[in-house]
């Protein structure tokens, strides 16, 4: 008799402890997948409502200084700040989250994410106006050791092989970021078809 209850007690404690598990792992995986939906849903509201949005003008600013170097303009330009342009969401999740979530050996999205964001932090290091602002100080420094007349600055500016290589390294630099950001275009195409 006493056996016997001994063996229920044995056999009830051992059940709750299964089925305190199991609704342990079930929560677990609740929780993820919801979890998971939050970070699935920022990343592709990030990419095609801000990003998305900014890639157009982007590629038409770096155009415009492409222009503008190449008809020897000084001016000022007026260029957008693409302040939401970053990696700042992507970088708050964890990095195993995403793999779960778009790692698969078919089709391996997770890669795809890291090319964008990659592509995307390298454009924020240089914005059209960055890029436009550190061409005219460069060009404006050079000019300042050699000359101080407005008008030999002009002439020199046209002539001059120095300024002439600075121009055709911010062109170079210009016409790498456009082929980037046609390259972020077709990445975020290919990772949004899901
Ligand atoms: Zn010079």
């Amino acid at each position: 008799m006493s056996d016997k209850l001994n063996l229920t007690t044995i056999l009830v404690a051992f059940l709750s402890f299964i089925l305190g598990l199991v609704s342990n792992l079930l929560i677990g995986w609740i929780n993820d997948k919801r979890r998971f939906r939050g970070i699935e849903g920022g990343i592709k509201s990030h990419l095609q409502d801000v990003i998305g949005e900014d890639l157009t003008q982007l590629k038409e600013d770096y155009e415009m200084i492409i222009v503008s170097i190449e008809k020897q303009q000084m001016g000022s330009i007026k260029f957008k700040a693409f302040e939401s342009f970053n990696s700042e969401i992507y970088k708050a999740n964890n990095p195993s989250d995403y793999y779960k979530i778009y790692y698969s050996s078919k089709r391996n999205r997770f890669k795809t994410l890291i090319a964008i964001y990659s592509i995307i932090d390298f454009l924020k290091e240089n914005f059209p106006f960055e890029m436009h602002a550190n061409y005219v100080t460069e060009i404006n420094s050079h000019l300042d050791k050699f000359l101080k007349e407005d008008e030999k600055r002009l002439d020199h500016f046209r002539t001059c092989k120095s300024c002439n290589n600075i121009r055709n390294n911010y062109i170079a630099s210009c016409r790498l970021r456009v082929s980037e950001v046609t390259e972020l275009k077709k990445l975020i195409d290919e990772f949004l078809k899901g």
